[in-house]
């Protein structure tokens, strides 16, 4: 039986290769192609499976290589061919004989349509890993021209500010005995310190990203650092009815951190909690110790600090997008300048900045909240967990 197939399949192999090639044209792989494989066909009737296969696979690595469409056109033909072959053992065997031919050759024919797909799939998985490699190095390119460009404007609009402050300040002097121009020019004056301190997040923020902040580290008592800063927000609190209130930190707190960037990393917090929590509400700050079996030589386990608000909460599925830069979830167009209306919103440079100090102190920010309702205020929880340092620790910042 096996030489009267291989005899059957060399006397075939031209018109084999025809009609298929008739069914599929246009294809990489020629006629030679095809007689040269049908050849290792013939060669592997009769032969053990492993055998089958070794010859299956050195073809494939001559015949398809690297070559990724060269593969995917042959998985088609090979199929085509695989169909065509079957047809013409129904028609010139006896039933009894074509499944016995069929078994010595089906084997060969699986492996090279499997080599043919593993080859192409490869190939293309090659293919997506390098393009999605140029994508990464690209999005890292433009997130740091993205951190450049807010540097260079924040510098550039420093002087410009500068120089109208000045103008106002001579105004102010030159205009004291009209108080109705005063006015206009407290507004000014307030105006211009919004935007300086907008300038100031907008560096702060592209000084953290490029990695280039400085850290200058201290012993602080973390329950006195949530006081200074409860005590310089108090003045905006007092603008509306929310209640701040600071609950004692009934625990060894002390670490070494840089104090005046984690004012400002909790004020930002402090200060949002106010922004989106409506009047007769309130904003809780409590720490506790957590992770406490994580002691090393430097460090013994950690803290978190904990500011709760009774506001309007924030959707499960905007719980990290708001510490992205510019992660304002609220209608830009409804963006009010105020630092402390309900609601008032802002350029989106809080969370970011208040992560980035945070997590350069080896520390981490995140939010928790049932969901976002401006009516029922399901309120939000903002973790602010920082590791209790022994000494100032070396090489974080
Ligand atoms: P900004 O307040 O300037 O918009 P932030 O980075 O401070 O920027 O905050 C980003 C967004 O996160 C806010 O626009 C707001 O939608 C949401 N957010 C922050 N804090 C709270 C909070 N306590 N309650 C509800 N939403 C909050």
């Amino acid at each position: 039986m096996t030489e009267n197939l291989k005899l059957w399949l060399r006397q075939r192999s031209a018109m084999l290769c025809a009609v298929t090639l008739n069914r599929v044209p246009n294809m990489l792989p020629d006629e030679d192609d095809l007689i040269q494989f049908l050849s290792v066909l013939v060669n592997s009737v009769g032969t053990l499976p492993e055998l089958q296969l070794a010859a299956v696979q050195s073809w494939a690595l001559m015949a398809i290589g690297h070559d990724a469409p060269a593969a995917y056109d042959w998985m088609v033909l090979l199929r085509v061919l695989k169909e065509e072959i079957g047809r013409s053992l129904e028609n010139q065997f006896p039933p009894d004989e074509v499944l016995a031919a069929w078994r010595q050759i089906d084997d060969v024919l699986i492996y090279a349509i499997i080599e043919a797909t593993q080859l192409a799939s490869d190939m293309q998985r090659a293919e997506l890993l390098g393009h999605m490699t140029q994508l990464r190095s690209q999005q890292e390119k433009f997130k740091e021209s993205k951190t450049k460009f807010i540097a260079v404007a924040a510098h550039e609009l420093k002087t410009p500010l500068t120089i109208l402050e000045g103008y106002t300040n001579i105004l102010r002097a030159e205009t004291q005995s009209d108080p109705q121009l005063h006015i206009y020019l407290e507004g000014l004056g307030n105006g211009f310190r919004r935007m300086h301190e907008i300038i100031g997040d907008m560096l702060d923020v592209s000084l953290l990203d490029l990695r280039t902040v400085e850290l200058k580290y201290q012993e602080i008592s973390l329950e006195k650092l949530a006081l200074m800063v409860a005590d310089n927000v108090d003045r905006y609190y007092a603008t509306r009815r929310v209640e701040l209130k600071i609950m004692p930190f009934e625990f060894d707190n002390i670490t070494y951190g840089d104090p005046e960037k984690l004012q400002k990393a909790l004020g930002k917090i402090l200060m949002n909690g106010l922004k989106y929590t409506p009047d007769g509400g309130e904003v809780v700050v409590s720490g506790s110790p957590v992770r406490q079996d994580e002691v090393t030589d430097d460090m013994a386990g950690f803290v978190d600090i904990q500011v709760m608000d009774t506001g309007i909460g924030i959707d499960p599925e905007n719980l990290e997008s708001i510490f992205e830069k510019f992660g304002s979830i609220a209608d830009a167009s409804l963006h009010s300048s105020s630092k402390t209306k309900f609601k008032g919103g802002g350029p989106g440079l809080g969370l970011p900045i208040a992560r980035g100090i945070v997590e350069a102190h080896g520390g981490r920010v995140w939010a928790e909240s049932p969901g976002h309702d401006d009516e029922k205020c399901p309120g939000s929880t903002f973790h602010v967990e920082l590791p209790i340092w022994l000494k100032p620790p070396e090489n974080l910042a």
